[in-house]
């Protein structure tokens, strides 16, 4: 399948005032502060040891393994948001950094190519024994990428070349001769083959990545099967009852209608599909995609792009459970449905998946993320009683405040690499066509029917609705530009040097201008006010509730905004949400007043829990910032869906 292609972060420039400030954080504070964590240099912190195992793993050092079964991935994930940094903005000494940490990696590697520190140092002699637990595919899968990620930063293939051994020795020993039926416990390597594939053409990578997935869901069950041989070692008591839709293993791919099971491995395979459906023209495998998206966000994604409702598995469940105090939605799962809708995207040339990618990446990534970049959610819950978060209750995953780390460290790291890459979702190109998905202040050159083109965008999107482009060539660049038109915006227009189009023509939700695009301004405008959303009946949390929304943007209600006891608020949806603007709130960003009444909890001290009094209301007018900001102040309530006065 035609796909549109990825513009090279080296050829992109990002200049945003909304997001600025938290790129730059993964310069200046993520990745520094990441690298003292893998190292135990810094205090109070859960140890990492990370960078020691690799170092006990190369025989630099004695001693023991220490963390889990994938604390390697830490470092893939580092290196590979260090990766992306380095292409848009080249740092030597942190080149120089990553080049020693691949030296390590390098010795850290057995003769063979086998790669990973826990199975080398722990229990060398089980390699690829547990793959429903053991994640030594997985960690290979992010060193793919990482490998691929600093190749294309900075034309350094050794980190390629180490995995390519892992890889060959990954496609032997799941060969159709050697073990034709195992597949990841947790999917990512998919991604990983694949990746290294377009980089080095070998095709036995796609193949292996292929079979990989075509295996799961097998009968009988590989992962049931592995357990019942006689030296099987658990390592997770969690799963000594093992349910095999927790890894999607449960029925084969192309015959899964639902989203099930963990929401980051599900996230993970449908990219994965994606990826490999385009590769192999495979229509079939590329329906499977949709039927899986469409039962994602039609039925099992919250408001904000985050989905696994459950905190127990971190798993999906069943249409319409929506719970909002005391879901799971891990961040990764949000930057999962953003690279399978990113894909999608590529190769349908649909807007519609932008508009999940875009409430994804605004919403629950950067809300992921304190605003200082030193602590981070896993959970990303749309109600919040601290109180009430507490051990031994279906809420105890749920934190009030974000948390320095943790010792299954997989959030923090991607948040940097998706924060990092963020160029990568800005645009699409193909040979006649730029393709503009998000609205975001930058510069782009790239290549129109061979004539270099730099194309400029300027915009204070999500705070308003007026998307400057400049586009600059020396000779006249004939092509066409694709303009996403949200689905929130319903009535637009567009200006080509002053003068307005009348032609509104959709492609699929881009607005396409064909024109002649030497030296042109172009300007898109659509109004950008704060508007009512309401939740489809059946997702029973929400019945009689409202979220305020503007652009992408969900706003939510803090208790240092407000009183406490939020859910006591009710909304008038009949007033103004007056919107205000403040460049001291927060780093700059907008807040939400509007009217509405609180039921009044006087007289309700001295009684018991319950009375048959009517309730009485108060007059108050209720405030909300952007959800992604909650948290940053005073820990308290948090509320998104409120009480509509009808
Ligand atoms: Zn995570």
């Amino acid at each position: 399948m035609n796909k549109l292609a990825i513009i090279p972060l080296k050829k992109i420039e990002i200049r945003d005032d909304f997001w600025d400030r938290y790129i730059g954080l993964v310069r200046k504070v993520i990745i520094p502060y990441q690298w003292d964590i893998l190292n135990d240099r810094l205090e109070g912190i859960e140890t990492s040891h990370c960078i020691q195992n690799f170092k006990i793993a190369a025989q630099r050092e004695k001693g023991e393994f220490y963390g889990v079964v994938f604390q390697d991935s830490d470092l893939a994930k580092w290196l590979e948001a260090v990766a992306f940094s380095l292409a848009a903005s080249p740092d030597q000494e942190l080149e120089d950094r990553v080049d020693e940490v691949i030296e390590l990696i390098g010795e850290a590697q057995e003769e063979d190519g086998y790669l990973n520190t826990y199975f080398s140092i722990k229990e060398p002699g089980k390699r690829f024994q547990n793959l429903m637990e053991g994640h030594e595919l997985y960690c290979a899968g992010h060193f793919m990428e990482a490998a691929v990620a600093y190749y294309h930063a900075t034309g350094k293939d050794k980190l390629i070349h180490i995995m390519k051994g892992f890889a060959d020795l990954i496609c032997r020993e799941f060969s159709a001769e050697n073990n034709s039926k195992g597949y990841p416990g947790h999917q990512e390597v998919e991604i990983g083959l694949y990746k290294l594939y377009e980089v080095t053409g070998e095709v036995r990578y796609l193949e292996q990545a292929k079979m990989f997935l075509d295996r799961r869901g097998e009968k009988p069950n590989y992962f049931l099967e592995e357990k019942k041989k006689p030296d099987f070692k658990q390592i997770f008591d969690e799963f000594k009852n093992y349910d095999i839709t927790y890894s999607q293993s449960h029925l084969p791919i192309r015959e899964q209608k639902t989203a099930e099971g963990h929401a980051v491995r599900a996230g993970y395979m449908y990219s994965a599909m994606a990826d490999i459906a385009a590769a192999y023209d495979d229509t079939e495998l590329l329906e499977a995609c949709e039927t899986l998206w469409n039962n994602m966000v039609d039925k099992r994604m919250y408001i904000t792009g985050s989905v696994g409702s459950s905190g127990i598995l971190e798993r999906f469940t069943t249409d319409y459970d929506l719970p909002n105090n005391s879901n799971y939605s891990e961040t990764c799962a949000s930057i999962a449905l953003a690279l399978f809708g990113r894909r999608m995207a590529q190769i349908t040339k649909n807007a519609k998946y932008y508009d999940v990618v875009e409430k994804a990446l605004y919403n629950t990534v950067l809300a992921g993320i304190a605003m200082d970049g030193r602590s981070f959610f896993y959970v990303n819950p749309l109600e919040v009683w601290p109180d009430n978060c507490i051990p031994r209750t279906s809420k105890e995953h749920v934190k009030p405040v974000r948390q320095s780390w943790f010792g299954v460290a997989c959030c923090p790291p991607n948040i940097a690499r998706t924060l990092a890459s963020l160029g990568e979702y800005i645009y699409f190109a193909e040979k006649d066509a730029i393709w503009i998905n998000l609205f975001i202040s930058s510069k782009v050159k790239t290549l129109m029917n061979g004539q270099e083109i730099e194309l400029e965008m300027n915009t204070k999107f999500p705070y308003d609705g007026k998307i400057v482009l400049h586009t600059r060539s020396k000779d006249p660049a004939v092509g066409k530009l694709y303009i996403r038109i949200p689905e929130y915006v319903k009535d637009y227009s567009i200006e080509v040097d002053g003068i307005v189009r009348e032609d509104k023509l959709f492609n699929n939700g881009y607005y396409e201008l064909n024109t002649e695009l030497m030296n042109k301004t172009i300007t898109l405008s659509f109004p950008m006010e704060p508007r009512i959303v309401r939740a489809n009946p059946l997702v029973k949390e929400d019945v009689g509730k409202v979220a305020v929304m503007k652009g992408p943007l969900v706003f939510c209600m803090e208790e240092v905004d407000n009183e406490s006891n939020l859910p006591a608020y009710f909304l008038d949806t009949n007033a103004e949400l007056k919107e205000q603007y403040d460049e001291s709130l927060l780093g700059g960003t907008s807040m939400i007043r509007c009217k509405g009444k609180k039921i009044r909890s006087r007289g309700w001290e001295t009684e018991s829990l319950y009375t048959e009094k009517r309730p009485e209301f108060e007059e108050k007018e209720l405030t909300l910032i952007p959800y992604p900001y909650w948290g940053n102040r005073k820990t308290g309530e948090m509320l998104v869906w409120i009480k509509e006065i009808l």
